[in-house]
């Protein structure tokens, strides 16, 4: 007998963008079997059920740019000098905490030693450890003095990325990755404005590289993200044919233009959390808002309002997902992108649930079953206390999460115990 959990009488928002519409949901496996809108109901025998009483069920959240085995880094440079050991740990307790805080997916966007989203993905979906479906990503794949290289001159210093120069040595490192098993290759192709060499508006890696390593993952059937600041590095991205491009802000018209051409096949993130927290909440770690840094921070949130503002309307697919796992931005804060699309960038609530949900779903690669709440989809679900719509900071808050399932199993499940804080359907 198939495990069966009925959700009665919920508030479904259901990911595609439509309004909220009360429902039974019925869960059976691992799959969403059936969906009865109000008046209609279903019988509840053989099932497992929780009374939603308004309470919003929704898909589970996707992290779009991912970084599961990062935490607590300041500086670039931090994320290389943790020995593999508590590393491996480190990133164990990630992957927990992203799927406490809602998320049942990840996709990765790159990972700081080889095969730590490797492990952490076989070791989740062997049912070991908790944590959300992942697509593991490579290290970020540079060249030398691109974002992530922080070797010296002068003495042995290992990085947390991989060099490689000249389509020789991208073939060798990209092929390297896909043996060890990642999903996602990950390369850096603008400089960054806190990498010393080469700073955001630099375009560093060659066309030649990226053609390279966009060739050999498709040999091995893989995605490729990039990294990618400048209007020039966008474009190439775009022209290579990279999947995942994050960032974009100084796209120009020319750039933007060329994103919406590919917008069947190519995603965008903004990864905006990392800039927002640098900006207003670092300065217990050195970065302060009226300094160099600071004015950076403020001229990327600015540029990402207009170039994700434009990117929204002309219908490219947009993902959350902020960088979190440095020390101002720490991984479980995952959820206020959401908040941070509506505030800064001018999406309305639902449209940012969307890229946090159905747009997510699809990156992951399981577009037509993941990400939604529909008939036949994977039984991945929230059940939120209080409407998102109204207000979208409810999602951070864990105390709000009052069921987490994923693929049909309850990981969490508070709902019968849990005080109703703002629920206002009987
Ligand atoms: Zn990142």
């Amino acid at each position: 007998m198939m495990n069966r959990v009925l959700f009665r009488g919920a508030s479904v928002w259901d990911g595609s963008g439509a309004p909220a519409f009360l429902a039974d949901v019925l869960v059976e496996g691992s799959r969403i079997k059936t969906i009865a809108r109000a008046p209609d109901r279903l019988a509840t025998e053989g099932a497992t059920v929780i009374e939603a009483r308004g309470r919003t069920l929704m898909p589970g959240l996707v992290e779009g740019h991912a970084h599961i085995s990062f935490g607590g880094a300041v500086n670039d440079s931090d994320l290389g000098n943790i020995p593999p050991e508590e590393h491996m740990l480190l990133t164990v307790r990630n992957a927990k905490t992203l799927l406490d805080h809602g998320f049942t997916s990840a996709y990765s966007a790159a990972t700081s030693k080889l095969r730590l989203d490797v492990v952490i993905r076989n070791a989740v979906n062997a049912g070991e450890f908790p944590g959300p479906r992942i697509r593991a990503g490579s290290p970020e794949i540079t060249v030398t003095g691109g974002l992530g290289d922080e070797r010296k001159a002068h003495m042995y210093y290992e990085s947390f990325g991989m060099i490689a120069d000249g389509v020789e040595e991208i073939k060798k490192v990209v092929r390297l990755c896909c043996r060890e098993g990642v999903d996602n290759i990950k390369v850096n192709i603008s400089g960054d404005d806190l990498s010393p060499a080469a700073h955001g508006g630099l375009t560093v890696m060659r066309e030649d590289e990226i053609q390279m390593a966009v060739s050999v993952a498709r040999d091995f059937n893989k995605k490729v993200n990039c990294h990618a600041r400048s209007a020039e590095s966008v474009k190439r991205a775009v022209r290579c044919g990279v999947d995942v491009i994050y960032h974009c802000e100084s796209a120009d018209e020319e750039a933007i233009d060329m994103l919406e051409s590919a917008k069947d096949r190519i995603f965008v993130g903004p990864a905006i959390g990392i800039i927002y927290s640098t900006l207003y909440e670092g300065e217990k770690f050195g970065f302060y808002r009226d300094s160099e840094v600071g004015r950076q921070m403020q001229r990327v949130i600015d540029t990402t309002a207009e170039v994700y503002t434009e990117l929204r309307k002309r219908g490219v697919r947009i993902l959350i997902g902020g960088d979190y796992g440095f020390a101002q931005s720490p991984q479980g804060d995952n959820a206020r992108d959401l908040k941070h699309f509506v505030d800064l960038l001018g999406f309305s609530p639902n449209e940012a649930l969307q890229c946090g949900t159905r747009i997510g779903g699809q990156v992951m690669g399981l577009g037509k079953e993941l990400g939604e709440v529909k008939e036949g989809y994977i039984a991945d679900l929230l059940l939120l206390d209080g409407d998102p719509l109204k207000d979208i900071d409810l999602v951070v808050h864990t105390k709000n999460l009052h069921v987490i399932m994923k693929e049909g199993e309850l990981y969490k499940d508070v709902s019968a115990t849990a005080t109703l804080e703002h629920t206002v359907v009987g």
